[in-house]
């Protein structure tokens, strides 16, 4: 990539790094059941930015999809798993799993979608201050 854009993300492995042109304004808790499933946790961090926006800048071959339901792709590491977008092929959107970005804090909480099939109560969601540890001994 000769675009010289900062790393907004990468997965667990590194494999997969990717910049954004556009940052995502704001992020969503999705609590419906599919996403509990896909990321094996009790909700989603989502972030939509456009499609164009996303510069994969290493892991090409790395990035597997899953289409969850018609026309809805779930895009993932193939390597340690970790789920980077999913994405509709009929919208122009690429919805970030937000968890991934570094700068993920700094983001608002706009909403949280599906609360029918939360498995926690999460009220009042915001982010914590500070920085977010880049350990190697996390479970
Ligand atoms: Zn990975
Ligand atoms: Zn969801």
């Amino acid at each position: 990539m000769s675009e010289a854009l900062p790393e907004a993300g990468r997965c667990l492995c590194g494999g997969v790094r990717y910049a954004l042109r556009t940052p995502p304004e704001a992020v969503f808790l999705c609590h419906c059941r599919s996403c509990q499933q896909a990321q094996g946790a009790a909700f989603n961090l989502s972030a939509p930015v456009p499609r164009e926006a996303f510069v994969l800048l290493a892991g090409e071959a790395l990035l597997a999809r899953y289409e969850s339901s018609p026309g809805k792709d779930r895009v993932f590491c193939r390597r340690c798993g970790s789920p980077v977008y999913a994405e509709r092929s009929d919208t122009p959107v690429r919805v970030l799993r937000a968890a991934l970005l570094h700068n993920v804090r700094a983001l608002p909480v706009q909403a949280q979608l599906h609360e029918t099939e939360a498995l926690l109560a999460v009220p009042d969601a915001q982010f914590l201050e500070g920085p977010i540890v880049q350990g190697e001994s996390h479970d």
